[in-house]
């Protein structure tokens, strides 16, 4: 018999997300998530924008986004643990996807794609954005899609209202790091701890964000992801973010209002380092996104970059999106990867998804297409074949 029946490893958003989920469904399973920095300082849930969009042209990313926003309305009352209310300070600012001549197809395909599946999301011309929000009058565009209920949350209190909540239900969180799983021929049986012991379990779900292709390697899962480094820029600007909403640019950059003048903003690149790195890269602000950025808006020519990070996307190679459920050549061994830079706001539907999956329920929502066949038969679901935000 096994020691648990269920191992999640990695409890960042997505492990304790799959264990509040489980625990609820199953009050009686007996789940253990092995987290060897329960400060999660690298996380990248931690280190994450926070933004939440149902901008996107898949309808599986799209009705995902729409559970989260849904589950954000009653957020701190269904995850209250006694007196303790995790407030997510859900910011509905709006996301504006500004878009030049050529991204115009790919923009009104999306668009007609979420009002068909009920986004409020609408087309604005060049002339309707520079009338709302002169700062935002850009060079080079032709319009863009507005979704005014997107918008910011904070990883960290989504992060601990699933942790608190799942440990209230039953569920162990260990601060121990996991050196291997385990299997015996076709079947998952557990994991081996960096300190030696094993510890088995019917389930193992691979929660360990840009690390989890490593850790599935050592059961022979090869998984197609990358942990690429993404800086973040918080500058002080002359431009009041009252009022405005999270702008992306034609190119992918990204400008999000945080506070009085303050944007965080951010630009994934192809040359990107690949890698565990985590050195802020301050020098690339004003050698590639500010050119940019005062290239579309001269709002943005005088700033000042007041501080900034640097985290791991976990780049599915194949095509940008989750890989989510249990590996077919192996029994029990349950995969949670490669979400590029939308994992955190679709981790609620993906927890949610994953215990179903464990549990032998039917899902709630058809996530199947994402699931890691796709990997084995190396046909890719592309999102967006050209961008990655
Ligand atoms: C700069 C940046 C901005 C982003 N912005 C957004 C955004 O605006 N919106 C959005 O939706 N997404 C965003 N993302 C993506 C999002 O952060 C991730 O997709 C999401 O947080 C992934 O969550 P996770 O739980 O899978 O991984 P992580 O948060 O990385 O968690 C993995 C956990 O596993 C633990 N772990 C790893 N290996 C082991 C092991 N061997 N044993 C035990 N524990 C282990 C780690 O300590 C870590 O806590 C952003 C990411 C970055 C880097």
């Amino acid at each position: 018999m096994s020691d648990h029946d269920v191992i999640i490893v990695g409890g960042a958003v997505m492990g304790a997300a799959t264990a509040y989920h489980l625990s609820r469904l199953d009050p009686a399973a007996d789940v253990v998530v092995f987290e060897r920095d329960p400060t999660y300082e690298r996380s990248s849930t931690l280190l994450s924008d926070g933004n939440v969009r149902v901008q996107f042209n898949l309808e599986e990313n799209i009705l995902i986004s729409l559970h989260t926003l849904e589950i954000l309305e009653t957020f701190a009352e269904d995850m209250a643990v006694g007196d303790i209310r995790p407030e997510v300070s859900a910011r509905h600012q709006g996301n504006l996807f500004l878009t030049d001549d050529a991204g115009r197809e790919h923009a009104l395909a999306g668009l007609a794609r979420q009002q068909e599946l009920g986004c409020d999301v609408m087309w604005l011309d060049a002339a309707e954005i520079a009338e709302r929000w002169p700062a935002y009058a850009a060079e080079g565009v032709v319009g863009g899609t507005f979704g005014p209920r997107d918008g910011s949350v904070d990883p960290h209190a989504l992060l601990q209202g699933y942790r608190r909540k799942a440990i209230s239900q039953g569920v162990q969180f260990i601060a121990s790091e996991v050196g291997t799983l385990t299997a015996d021929r076709n079947r998952v049986t557990g994991v081996r701890l960096t300190d030696g012991t094993a510890v088995t379990a019917d389930v193992v779900v691979n929660c360990a964000g840009a690390w989890s292709p490593a850790l599935a390697r050592t059961v022979g899962i090869e998984l197609p992801v990358t942990p690429v480094m993404r800086n973040v820029y918080v500058v002080d600007t002359m431009v009041p973010t009252r009022g405005l909403p999270s702008v992306f640019l034609p190119s992918g950059l990204y400008v999000i209002p945080e506070r009085e003048r303050t944007f965080a903003l951010g630009w994934s690149q192809d040359d990107d380092p690949v890698g565990f790195d985590f050195v802020f890269d301050r020098a690339r602000f004003e050698r590639l996104l500010w050119p940019e950025l005062v290239g579309h808006m001269q709002a943005f020519e005088a700033l000042h970059v007041a501080s900034g990070w640097a985290g791991l996307y976990a780049v599915n190679t194949l095509d940008g999106n989750a890989i989510i459920g249990e590996w077919p050549e192996l029994a029990g061994a349950y995969v949670c990867t490669g979400f590029s830079g939308h994992g955190f706001q679709q981790a609620p539907a993906v927890g949610r998804h994953l215990a179903e999956l464990v549990i032998g329920r039917d899902p709630s929502l058809d996530l199947s297409r994402l699931g890691p066949h796709r990997v084995l038969s190396g046909e890719p679901l592309h999102e967006h074949a050209g961008r990655l935000i």
